[in-house]
């Protein structure tokens, strides 16, 4: 087969925009064997790889990293403008870089007609809220050695975004935490898939503020959550594969229509799946 000059531009055009790689991803290099990639601004990813057994702090926090010395952290969503990463190999000598994390604004958003028990719940709920709080805050804590969170994440399904991540949330008119999820709008029963292998560490199928919920871990921290969820479809302790179905989108809990709301964590951090993903494939976008 042959091309001419303006079928291989076209080749390559395609090619490019259909690679999964964030805009806002960029490496630095360290040395020849120490890099970072992601997204240096508050919310983001950064996946990096050393020399293995180095020993890994982030501004005085151990990271722990893969027998071949992969690792991962993230920034919040008030992220300080300033990271220090730490990295001493098991011979030679350590290395230190520090780095800008850029700031973002985030918009105000109101929502209204969510049900107001979810905006000022009852007295008589404050134990199950409680109870559902602190399942959450263990999944969240899980440190396996899965390495799944180093391959490509997947679109868990395609539609409006309808909610993004950071923006400070104003329910019924009343002031409440920022959203830390990026909401995708779809309609009930739509089947959601999970974005790379995964291990299942919470599925409950309607807690007080989230509804159905689901909190898959993805190793060493990195951990993605849906909520709002209609119905649960795997349980604590099952290994899925990337792309099945894990659960179907639902309305339940403070939400004002049916929609996945997928958060990705780096143990009790909120990072931006906006960020960490490529593009959502526009010619199947609703
Ligand atoms: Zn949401």
């Amino acid at each position: 087969m042959l091309f001419n000059k303006s079928s291989i531009n076209q080749l390559l055009i395609v090619v490019l925009s259909t690679l999964p790689i964030p805009a806002l991803s960029e490496t630095i290099t360290l040395n020849e064997n120490t890099k970072l990639q992601g997204e240096f601004t508050q919310g983001g990813l950064i996946r990096g790889k050393t020399l293995a057994s180095s020993h890994i702090t982030l501004n005085d926090n151990i990271i722990r990293s893969t027998p071949d010395g992969q690792f991962a952290f993230g920034f919040g969503r008030d992220a300080a403008k300033i990271s220090t990463i730490v990295i001493t190999p098991p011979h030679g000598k350590k290395l230190s870089h520090t780095f800008k994390v850029k700031s973002r604004n985030y918009a105000l958003q109101e929502v209204n007609g969510v049900p107001q028990k979810t905006v000022t719940p009852p007295q008589s709920v404050l134990g199950r809220i409680k109870k559902e709080t602190r399942l959450v805050k263990t999944a969240r804590k899980t440190d396996s050695d899965s390495t799944d969170f180093l391959s490509t994440f997947q679109w868990p399904l395609i539609g409006p975004i309808t909610g993004v991540y950071g923006s400070q949330r104003v329910y019924n008119g009343t002031p409440k935490r920022p959203h830390y999820g990026l909401d995708i709008a779809a309609p009930v029963g739509t089947p959601v898939r999970a974005p790379t292998d995964v291990t299942v560490t919470l599925a409950h199928q309607n807690m007080y503020y989230s509804g159905g919920t689901l909190i898959m871990d993805h190793g060493y921290g990195i951990s993605s959550t849906f909520i709002h969820l209609n119905e649960v479809l795997v349980k604590v302790g099952d290994k899925i594969k990337k792309g099945d179905v894990v659960a179907r989108v639902g309305s339940k809990g403070r939400s004002t229509g049916p929609h996945l709301d997928w958060r990705i964590n780096w143990f009790g951090v909120r990072l931006d799946p906006a960020l960490i993903m490529p593009d959502m494939p526009a010619a199947q976008r609703k």
